[in-house]
């Protein structure tokens, strides 16, 4: 039997899937349980988001629409411009320092439980297994010829997947084009170049990825497997076996807990052996513990033989797993980014106005003695709701707004006034001079966005 030492070296040098496909052995468990949740939890939200409705301007529209032709994010109530592209970035770090967080606390944990890659795998993982059988039987149907009985199990197995991969694939893109708009075009072969081009990408992806890359994404694609080495100490719970309980392992004989039956690596989805200590490759997902807990249990030995377990716990010192400056540091910085991304929102305006001069013609000269300029104001009214806006100048004595000065702005739009500003010339000015645009909601009365520009004399 090879020492652990060996083991961890050969573990070292294993660079990409040496040990062949895995097939994995499946397990009951709680930690296999919460697992399950998990991709239960996730696919509801991500299969069923597209499909819901809300309340949008007087009309019912999608309530999740990332609506990039329009440049606008739909998230039920709350409409998101390009404007908003800090509140987007802070989203991002909160979500950054929720998962830098989680991972100084359970390590990969995750990986384990709410990575889209480990989610989709479990799901083809268990259609492979009620198509092709337990882990024996597709080994056995690996090694097999071909025969009709296998080519029909693969045909299933890979029919299946495709549909999952097709179901995804519209899914997701149904969060960028209307999903009842969608589906009619792609049941009568009408869509847009974009809607095809990413159909076919994501759903591939889906497919390569799920059902045929599986661990190798997280061994060796995802980056984040290789830097969250960084964001661990000796204090974070990762997915342990107790080598103090468990060595010395002896099959049929029990002077460590441990009696080398192997389970917990059958039932690794990454294929590695979680009693050669803490590997890159273990995302967490705690299988082997589920595995190790059945056994223990049918041995009536205690429990958590492999646990998750701080190497801190593991080597018998007093564990302070909440009081270490990375978890409270990653804390303050969610808590402080969410407190400043509400506060946006909350304080972000829904009326914005861009006053544009005319570039073609600076001024004109009326028969009446008056001066005029030209302006288009680009109205972008935030709220989902229409609104009537009356415009008016301010700040340059004599100047006034001629022709039509209320206007009509849709909800969730952009609109382009055209304005035309005059004063009486000889009035002892010259040259160019400061004005304020003032643009009123004459609904609410109180909606009040001023702007400056210049108004240019002869
Ligand atoms: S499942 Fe438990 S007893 Fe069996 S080999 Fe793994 S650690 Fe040892
Ligand atoms: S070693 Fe255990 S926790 Fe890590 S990936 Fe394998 S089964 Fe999951």
């Amino acid at each position: 039997m090879a020492s652990a030492a060996s083991r961890v070296q050969e573990a070292r040098i294993e660079l990409y899937r040496r040990k062949g496909k895995i097939h994995a052995r499946e397990t009951r468990g709680r930690w296999n349980s919460l697992r399950w949740a998990m991709v239960w939890l996730t696919q509801i939200v991500f299969y069923g988001g597209c499909w819901l409705s809300w309340e949008r301007g007087g009309q019912v529209q999608q309530a999740v629409l990332f609506d990039i032709a329009g440049r606008k994010f739909h998230l039920f109530g709350l409409t998101l411009w390009p404007q908003d592209a800090l509140l987007l970035a802070i989203m991002l770090i909160v979500a950054a320092a929720a998962l830098f967080l989680a991972t100084a606390l359970a390590g990969r944990v995750f990986c384990g439980f709410a990575c889209p890659q480990t989610v989709y795998t479990a799901i083809f993982a268990w259609v492979e297994a009620r198509v092709e059988g337990d882990h024996l039987a597709r080994a056995k149907l690996d090694a097999a010829p071909l025969s009709v009985r296998k080519a029909a199990l693969r045909a299933t197995k890979h029919g299946v997947w495709a549909l999952i991969a097709g179901w995804t694939a519209i899914s997701f893109v149904g969060y960028f084009t209307p999903i009842r708009e969608l589906l009619p075009a792609l049941a009568g072969l009408q869509l847009g170049p974009w809607e095809g081009f990413w159909l076919l990408f994501y759903g591939s992806f889906t497919y390569v990825q799920a059902g045929l890359a599986r661990e190798a994404v997280c061994q060796h694609m995802c980056p984040y497997s290789r830097f969250q080495g960084v964001m661990v100490d000796r204090h974070t719970r990762n997915a342990s076996y107790d080598a103090a309980r468990g060595e010395p392992r002896r099959a049929g004989r029990r002077d460590g807990a441990c009696v080398d039956c192997g389970i917990c690596v059958q039932v690794c989805p990454t294929g590695i052996d979680i009693r050669d200590g803490l590997q890159y490759q273990c995302i967490n997902c705690g299988l082997c513990a589920d595995a190790c807990d059945t056994v223990m249990a049918k041995l009536g030995a205690p429990a958590g033989l492999v646990r998750f377990a701080s190497e801190a716990e593991l080597a018998g010192e007093r564990v302070a797993a909440g009081l270490r400056p990375r978890v409270w540091v990653y804390g303050a910085l969610a808590v402080a980014f969410t407190v400043a991304g509400l506060w946006l929102l909350v304080e972000r305006p829904l009326l914005r106005v861009d006053v544009l001069r005319d570039r073609g013609t600076l001024l004109r000269e009326t028969q009446d003695g008056q001066v005029e300029n030209g302006y288009t104001l680009n109205v972008a009214n935030l709220l989902e709701a229409p609104r009537r806006l009356a415009v008016a100048v301010e700040g340059l004595g004599g100047a006034q707004i001629v022709g039509e000065r209320v206007f009509r702005a849709g909800a969730g739009s952009v609109t382009p006034l055209r304005v035309t500003v005059a004063m009486p010339a000889g009035g002892g000015l010259s040259g160019v001079q400061a004005l304020r645009f003032v643009v009123t909601d004459e609904g609410d009365g109180a909606t009040r966005v001023v702007e400056p520009s210049t108004f240019i004399l002869p």
